[in-house]
Protein backbone atom coordinates (compact mmCIF):
# COMPACT_ATOMS: atom_id res chain seq x y z
CA UNK A 1 0.00 0.00 0.00
CA UNK A 2 1.12 3.18 -0.94
CA UNK A 3 2.16 5.73 2.08
CA UNK A 4 1.51 9.09 -0.07
CA UNK A 5 -1.04 10.56 -1.25
CA UNK A 6 -0.06 13.53 -3.97
CA UNK A 7 -0.74 15.39 -6.95
CA UNK A 8 0.92 14.62 -10.31
CA UNK A 9 1.34 15.78 -13.80
CA UNK A 10 0.90 12.43 -16.13
CA UNK A 11 1.68 14.65 -19.28
CA UNK A 12 3.05 17.77 -21.04
CA UNK A 13 -1.17 18.22 -21.87
CA UNK A 14 -3.25 16.85 -19.00
CA UNK A 15 -4.75 18.62 -16.14
CA UNK A 16 -3.19 17.51 -12.92
CA UNK A 17 -4.53 14.20 -10.76
CA UNK A 18 -4.57 12.50 -7.72
CA UNK A 19 -1.20 10.15 -7.16
CA UNK A 20 -0.61 7.74 -4.40
CA UNK A 21 3.38 6.24 -4.21
CA UNK A 22 5.69 5.46 -1.63
CA UNK A 23 8.31 8.08 -0.36
CA UNK A 24 11.56 5.89 1.47
CA UNK A 25 11.76 4.37 4.49
CA UNK A 26 13.17 6.89 6.82
CA UNK A 27 17.90 6.77 7.16
CA UNK A 28 19.85 7.61 9.86
CA UNK A 29 20.27 11.50 8.62
CA UNK A 30 16.81 11.45 7.91
CA UNK A 31 13.13 13.58 8.61
CA UNK A 32 9.83 12.89 7.94
CA UNK A 33 7.97 15.63 7.35
CA UNK A 34 4.01 16.26 7.52
CA UNK A 35 3.27 18.65 4.97
CA UNK A 36 0.74 21.38 6.31
CA UNK A 37 1.37 24.26 3.09
CA UNK A 38 3.32 24.26 -0.14
CA UNK A 39 3.29 27.13 -2.25
CA UNK A 40 2.35 27.24 -6.42
CA UNK A 41 5.47 28.52 -8.27
CA UNK A 42 5.53 29.03 -11.91
CA UNK A 43 8.55 26.06 -12.26
CA UNK A 44 5.69 23.69 -11.31
CA UNK A 45 4.08 24.37 -14.65
CA UNK A 46 6.97 24.71 -16.93
CA UNK A 47 7.60 21.46 -15.31
CA UNK A 48 4.54 19.90 -15.62
CA UNK A 49 4.13 21.35 -19.16
CA UNK A 50 7.82 20.12 -20.11
CA UNK A 51 8.85 23.78 -20.82
CA UNK A 52 12.24 22.38 -20.32
CA UNK A 53 12.20 19.20 -22.40
CA UNK A 54 13.43 17.33 -19.27
CA UNK A 55 10.26 16.04 -17.46
CA UNK A 56 9.83 12.77 -16.29
CA UNK A 57 5.90 11.57 -15.68
CA UNK A 58 4.10 10.79 -13.81
CA UNK A 59 5.80 13.75 -11.26
CA UNK A 60 4.93 15.52 -8.40
CA UNK A 61 5.55 19.34 -8.51
CA UNK A 62 5.78 21.54 -5.18
CA UNK A 63 9.37 23.03 -4.04
CA UNK A 64 7.87 25.43 -0.91
CA UNK A 65 6.66 23.22 1.66
CA UNK A 66 6.54 23.79 5.36
CA UNK A 67 5.36 21.01 7.58
CA UNK A 68 6.25 19.37 10.89
CA UNK A 69 8.23 16.91 11.64
CA UNK A 70 6.69 12.99 12.43
CA UNK A 71 9.39 11.44 12.83
CA UNK A 72 13.65 11.43 12.45
CA UNK A 73 16.63 8.86 12.18
CA UNK A 74 18.62 7.93 15.04
CA UNK A 75 21.29 10.21 13.87
CA UNK A 76 19.66 13.75 13.40
CA UNK A 77 20.48 16.24 15.77
CA UNK A 78 19.35 19.60 14.65
CA UNK A 79 15.26 18.48 14.38
CA UNK A 80 13.22 16.46 16.59
CA UNK A 81 9.15 15.33 16.19
CA UNK A 82 6.94 18.49 16.53
CA UNK A 83 9.96 21.02 15.10
CA UNK A 84 8.53 23.16 12.20
CA UNK A 85 10.09 23.15 9.41
CA UNK A 86 10.87 23.72 5.64
CA UNK A 87 11.70 22.45 2.34
CA UNK A 88 12.90 24.41 -0.83
CA UNK A 89 13.72 23.33 -4.07
CA UNK A 90 16.94 21.37 -3.20
CA UNK A 91 16.89 17.70 -1.29
CA UNK A 92 20.91 16.64 -1.95
CA UNK A 93 23.84 17.39 -3.21
CA UNK A 94 27.43 15.91 -2.90
CA UNK A 95 28.62 17.91 0.09
CA UNK A 96 32.53 17.03 -1.34
CA UNK A 97 31.92 19.50 -4.57
CA UNK A 98 34.17 22.99 -4.51
CA UNK A 99 30.30 24.75 -4.80
CA UNK A 100 28.89 22.34 -2.24
CA UNK A 101 31.82 23.36 -0.01
CA UNK A 102 31.21 27.11 -0.35
CA UNK A 103 27.35 26.49 0.68
CA UNK A 104 26.30 26.47 -3.17
CA UNK A 105 24.70 23.67 -3.12
CA UNK A 106 22.58 24.63 -6.12
CA UNK A 107 25.46 24.63 -8.22
CA UNK A 108 26.86 21.11 -6.83
CA UNK A 109 28.92 20.23 -9.91
CA UNK A 110 28.04 16.33 -9.29
CA UNK A 111 24.27 17.26 -9.44
CA UNK A 112 22.29 18.13 -7.01
CA UNK A 113 18.39 16.56 -6.53
CA UNK A 114 15.96 18.71 -6.86
CA UNK A 115 12.42 18.51 -4.81
CA UNK A 116 11.16 17.40 -7.71
CA UNK A 117 12.26 15.77 -11.35
CA UNK A 118 15.48 14.58 -10.15
CA UNK A 119 16.51 11.11 -10.80
CA UNK A 120 15.51 9.41 -7.32
CA UNK A 121 18.53 7.54 -5.92
CA UNK A 122 16.60 5.75 -3.47
CA UNK A 123 13.76 4.99 -4.89
CA UNK A 124 14.06 5.12 -8.74
CA UNK A 125 11.99 7.26 -10.78
CA UNK A 126 12.25 11.14 -10.13
CA UNK A 127 11.83 12.73 -6.79
CA UNK A 128 8.27 13.91 -6.12
CA UNK A 129 7.57 17.39 -4.08
CA UNK A 130 5.67 19.32 -2.00
CA UNK A 131 1.75 18.48 -3.97
CA UNK A 132 1.78 15.80 -1.26
CA UNK A 133 0.92 14.49 2.44
CA UNK A 134 4.32 14.06 3.63
CA UNK A 135 8.24 13.72 2.30
CA UNK A 136 11.39 12.18 3.77
CA UNK A 137 14.75 14.89 3.44
CA UNK A 138 18.23 14.27 4.91
CA UNK A 139 18.66 16.98 7.52
CA UNK A 140 20.69 19.24 6.23
CA UNK A 141 18.58 20.01 3.20
CA UNK A 142 15.81 20.97 5.92
CA UNK A 143 15.34 24.69 7.54
CA UNK A 144 14.50 25.57 10.58
CA UNK A 145 11.34 27.94 10.32
CA UNK A 146 9.84 30.46 13.26
CA UNK A 147 7.09 29.64 14.66
CA UNK A 148 6.51 33.87 15.11
CA UNK A 149 5.37 34.53 11.48
CA UNK A 150 2.60 33.12 9.76
CA UNK A 151 3.18 29.82 8.48
CA UNK A 152 1.47 29.45 5.60
CA UNK A 153 2.51 32.77 3.79
CA UNK A 154 6.07 31.23 5.11
CA UNK A 155 6.03 28.56 2.41
CA UNK A 156 6.75 30.54 -0.51
CA UNK A 157 9.89 31.89 0.81
CA UNK A 158 11.30 28.34 0.20
CA UNK A 159 11.64 29.08 -3.30
CA UNK A 160 10.47 33.02 -4.70
CA UNK A 161 11.73 34.25 -1.53
CA UNK A 162 15.12 32.60 -1.40
CA UNK A 163 15.22 33.11 -5.42
CA UNK A 164 14.81 37.15 -5.09
CA UNK A 165 16.94 37.52 -1.87
CA UNK A 166 19.93 36.07 -3.28
CA UNK A 167 20.65 38.00 -6.22
CA UNK A 168 19.98 41.32 -4.22
CA UNK A 169 22.75 40.33 -1.77
CA UNK A 170 25.15 38.92 -3.85
CA UNK A 171 24.79 41.85 -5.98
CA UNK A 172 24.62 44.07 -2.54
CA UNK A 173 21.62 45.80 -2.90
CA UNK A 174 21.03 48.23 -0.64
CA UNK A 175 20.40 51.50 0.43
CA UNK A 176 21.36 54.79 -1.86
CA UNK A 177 20.21 52.49 -4.93
CA UNK A 178 17.51 53.00 -7.70
CA UNK A 179 16.12 48.81 -8.20
CA UNK A 180 14.07 47.55 -10.43
CA UNK A 181 11.45 44.21 -10.14
CA UNK A 182 10.27 43.68 -13.67
CA UNK A 183 7.15 41.24 -13.26
CA UNK A 184 4.79 41.32 -10.66
CA UNK A 185 4.43 37.85 -9.93
CA UNK A 186 5.24 35.25 -6.81
CA UNK A 187 8.98 36.08 -7.48
CA UNK A 188 8.57 39.90 -8.30
CA UNK A 189 6.42 40.75 -4.98
CA UNK A 190 8.78 38.88 -3.40
CA UNK A 191 11.77 41.07 -4.80
CA UNK A 192 10.15 44.19 -4.25
CA UNK A 193 9.39 43.56 -0.27
CA UNK A 194 13.04 42.12 0.05
CA UNK A 195 14.63 45.26 -1.85
CA UNK A 196 12.34 47.75 -0.12
CA UNK A 197 13.57 46.19 3.12
CA UNK A 198 17.24 46.61 2.40
CA UNK A 199 16.61 50.66 1.79
CA UNK A 200 16.79 50.66 -1.87
CA UNK A 201 14.78 52.37 -3.78
CA UNK A 202 12.18 50.53 -5.56
CA UNK A 203 10.73 50.99 -8.85
CA UNK A 204 8.02 48.37 -9.72
CA UNK A 205 8.50 47.81 -13.48
CA UNK A 206 5.18 45.99 -14.94
CA UNK A 207 3.02 45.22 -17.37
CA UNK A 208 -0.10 45.53 -15.55
CA UNK A 209 -1.16 49.51 -14.59
CA UNK A 210 -3.63 47.72 -12.08
CA UNK A 211 -1.28 46.24 -10.26
CA UNK A 212 0.33 49.77 -9.57
CA UNK A 213 -1.57 50.17 -6.25
CA UNK A 214 -0.69 47.13 -4.53
CA UNK A 215 3.08 47.66 -5.51
CA UNK A 216 3.18 50.83 -3.35
CA UNK A 217 1.62 48.55 -1.05
CA UNK A 218 3.94 46.15 -1.06
CA UNK A 219 7.09 48.83 -0.78
CA UNK A 220 7.59 50.07 -4.24
CA UNK A 221 7.94 53.32 -4.48
CA UNK A 222 7.74 53.82 -8.30
CA UNK A 223 5.63 52.01 -10.49
CA UNK A 224 6.61 51.62 -14.39
CA UNK A 225 4.69 50.61 -16.83
CA UNK A 226 7.53 48.59 -19.13
CA UNK A 227 4.66 49.08 -22.26
CA UNK A 228 4.87 53.06 -21.90
CA UNK A 229 7.71 53.99 -24.26
CA UNK A 230 7.31 57.56 -22.67
CA UNK A 231 7.86 56.46 -18.56
CA UNK A 232 10.59 54.07 -20.27
CA UNK A 233 12.80 56.86 -21.62
CA UNK A 234 12.48 58.53 -18.69
CA UNK A 235 14.06 56.21 -16.51
CA UNK A 236 16.87 55.82 -19.05
CA UNK A 237 20.14 55.50 -17.41
CA UNK A 238 18.87 55.82 -13.81
CA UNK A 239 19.11 52.00 -12.26
CA UNK A 240 21.79 50.75 -10.29
CA UNK A 241 20.12 47.04 -10.50
CA UNK A 242 17.26 45.33 -12.47
CA UNK A 243 15.32 42.02 -11.47
CA UNK A 244 14.12 40.30 -13.91
CA UNK A 245 10.95 37.71 -13.17
CA UNK A 246 9.26 37.64 -16.65
CA UNK A 247 8.21 34.01 -16.94
CA UNK A 248 8.09 33.46 -20.84
CA UNK A 249 10.32 34.43 -23.95
CA UNK A 250 10.90 37.87 -24.05
CA UNK A 251 13.01 40.97 -25.47
CA UNK A 252 15.34 42.04 -22.90
CA UNK A 253 15.84 45.34 -25.28
CA UNK A 254 13.63 47.84 -23.93
CA UNK A 255 15.42 46.88 -20.70
CA UNK A 256 18.76 47.19 -20.95
CA UNK A 257 18.61 51.38 -21.46
CA UNK A 258 17.01 51.57 -18.40
CA UNK A 259 20.54 51.05 -16.19
CA UNK A 260 23.04 53.10 -15.21
CA UNK A 261 27.02 52.30 -17.26
CA UNK A 262 28.39 49.19 -15.74
CA UNK A 263 25.05 48.10 -14.21
CA UNK A 264 23.41 44.31 -14.27
CA UNK A 265 20.01 42.86 -15.12
CA UNK A 266 19.38 39.62 -13.18
CA UNK A 267 16.87 37.31 -15.11
CA UNK A 268 15.52 34.86 -13.06
CA UNK A 269 13.02 32.78 -15.73
CA UNK A 270 14.26 29.97 -17.51
CA UNK A 271 13.16 30.90 -21.03
CA UNK A 272 14.37 32.15 -24.63
CA UNK A 273 15.11 35.93 -24.51
CA UNK A 274 15.63 38.22 -27.38
CA UNK A 275 19.20 39.84 -27.12
CA UNK A 276 21.02 42.78 -29.15
CA UNK A 277 24.39 43.10 -28.09
CA UNK A 278 24.43 46.59 -28.76
CA UNK A 279 22.86 47.76 -25.67
CA UNK A 280 25.03 46.24 -23.34
CA UNK A 281 28.48 47.08 -25.32
CA UNK A 282 27.49 50.46 -25.14
CA UNK A 283 27.44 51.39 -21.62
CA UNK A 284 29.43 48.04 -20.12
CA UNK A 285 26.86 46.52 -18.87
CA UNK A 286 25.55 42.97 -17.56
CA UNK A 287 23.02 40.03 -17.74
CA UNK A 288 23.80 37.69 -15.20
CA UNK A 289 21.21 35.14 -14.08
CA UNK A 290 20.88 33.48 -10.45
CA UNK A 291 19.57 30.09 -9.42
CA UNK A 292 17.82 29.62 -6.03
CA UNK A 293 20.27 29.94 -3.02
CA UNK A 294 22.63 27.31 -0.88
CA UNK A 295 20.89 25.82 2.14
CA UNK A 296 23.18 28.42 4.42
CA UNK A 297 21.67 31.86 2.63
CA UNK A 298 17.94 29.92 2.23
CA UNK A 299 18.30 30.01 6.63
CA UNK A 300 19.59 33.20 7.01
CA UNK A 301 16.69 34.36 4.41
CA UNK A 302 14.15 32.96 6.66
CA UNK A 303 15.44 34.69 9.87
CA UNK A 304 16.01 37.85 8.20
CA UNK A 305 12.31 37.36 7.33
CA UNK A 306 11.22 36.40 11.23
CA UNK A 307 13.32 39.68 12.05
CA UNK A 308 11.64 41.97 9.25
CA UNK A 309 8.61 40.26 9.66
CA UNK A 310 7.81 39.71 6.26
CA UNK A 311 5.71 36.94 4.49
CA UNK A 312 4.11 36.32 1.07
CA UNK A 313 0.91 37.40 0.29
CA UNK A 314 -1.10 34.75 -0.64
CA UNK A 315 -4.25 32.93 -1.58
CA UNK A 316 -5.05 29.84 0.22
CA UNK A 317 -6.18 26.82 -2.32
CA UNK A 318 -7.54 22.72 -1.75
CA UNK A 319 -5.68 20.67 -3.88
CA UNK A 320 -8.52 19.35 -6.02
CA UNK A 321 -8.61 23.75 -7.00
CA UNK A 322 -5.20 23.23 -8.30
CA UNK A 323 -5.61 22.72 -12.06
CA UNK A 324 -7.61 26.51 -11.71
CA UNK A 325 -5.11 27.63 -9.97
CA UNK A 326 -2.41 27.01 -12.37
CA UNK A 327 -4.74 28.59 -15.12
CA UNK A 328 -5.00 31.98 -13.10
CA UNK A 329 -1.32 31.51 -12.71
CA UNK A 330 -0.61 31.43 -16.51
CA UNK A 331 -2.80 34.77 -16.78
CA UNK A 332 -0.96 36.34 -14.51
CA UNK A 333 -4.22 36.43 -12.01
CA UNK A 334 -2.69 35.57 -8.89
CA UNK A 335 -2.01 38.06 -5.89
CA UNK A 336 0.71 36.83 -5.10
CA UNK A 337 1.21 33.12 -4.84
CA UNK A 338 -1.15 30.34 -4.42
CA UNK A 339 -0.52 28.00 -1.74
CA UNK A 340 -2.04 24.68 -1.30
CA UNK A 341 -3.63 23.77 2.26
CA UNK A 342 -2.13 20.34 2.15
CA UNK A 343 -3.72 19.91 5.82
CA UNK A 344 -6.96 19.61 4.07
CA UNK A 345 -6.16 16.92 1.47
P1 LIG B 1 4.52 34.42 -11.91
O1 LIG B 1 3.97 34.43 -10.52
O2 LIG B 1 3.71 33.87 -13.02
O3 LIG B 1 4.93 35.95 -12.22
C1 LIG B 1 5.52 36.38 -13.41
C2 LIG B 1 5.16 37.84 -13.70
O4 LIG B 1 5.88 38.24 -14.89
C3 LIG B 1 3.70 38.10 -14.03
O5 LIG B 1 2.89 38.30 -12.91
C4 LIG B 1 3.77 39.36 -14.89
O6 LIG B 1 3.89 40.53 -14.05
C5 LIG B 1 5.12 39.22 -15.60
N1 LIG B 1 4.93 38.78 -16.99
C6 LIG B 1 4.24 37.70 -17.42
N2 LIG B 1 4.28 37.61 -18.76
C7 LIG B 1 5.03 38.67 -19.19
C8 LIG B 1 5.46 39.14 -20.47
N3 LIG B 1 5.12 38.51 -21.60
N4 LIG B 1 6.24 40.27 -20.52
C9 LIG B 1 6.57 40.93 -19.40
N5 LIG B 1 6.19 40.53 -18.16
C10 LIG B 1 5.44 39.42 -18.06
O7 LIG B 1 5.88 33.61 -11.96
P2 LIG B 1 6.95 33.33 -10.77
O8 LIG B 1 6.53 32.12 -10.00
O9 LIG B 1 7.26 34.60 -10.09
O10 LIG B 1 8.22 32.85 -11.63
C11 LIG B 1 8.85 33.73 -12.55
C12 LIG B 1 9.88 32.97 -13.37
O11 LIG B 1 11.00 32.65 -12.54
C13 LIG B 1 9.38 31.61 -13.91
O12 LIG B 1 9.92 31.43 -15.21
C14 LIG B 1 9.98 30.60 -12.95
O13 LIG B 1 10.16 29.32 -13.53
C15 LIG B 1 11.31 31.27 -12.67
N6 LIG B 1 11.97 30.83 -11.45
C16 LIG B 1 13.32 30.87 -11.45
C17 LIG B 1 14.02 30.52 -10.32
C18 LIG B 1 15.51 30.61 -10.30
O14 LIG B 1 16.10 30.08 -9.36
N7 LIG B 1 16.13 31.28 -11.24
C19 LIG B 1 13.32 30.09 -9.18
C20 LIG B 1 11.93 30.11 -9.20
C21 LIG B 1 11.25 30.47 -10.34
P3 LIG B 1 3.28 41.95 -14.48
O15 LIG B 1 1.81 41.72 -14.62
O16 LIG B 1 3.65 42.81 -13.33
O17 LIG B 1 3.95 42.38 -15.74
ZN1 LIG C 1 10.03 27.80 -7.55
Amino acid sequence: MSNTKGYAAYSPSEDLKPYDFDRREIGPMDVKIKIDYCGVCHSDIHTAHNDWGMSQYPIVPGHEIIGHVIEVGPSVTKFKQGDLVGVGCLVDSCGECPSCKDHLEQFCENGMVMTYGSPDPIMGGVTHGGYSTQIVVTEAFVLKVSEKLDTKAVAPLLCAGITTYSPLMHWKVGKGQKVGIIGLGGLGHMGVKFAAALGAHVVMITTSPEKGKDAMHLGANEVLLSKDEEQMKAHAGSFDFLLNTVPVKHDLNPYIPLLKVGKTMVVLGATPVDLHTMGIIFGRKNIAGSLIGGLKETQEMLDFCAEHDIVSDIEMIKMEDINQAWDRVIKGDVKYRFVIDMKDF
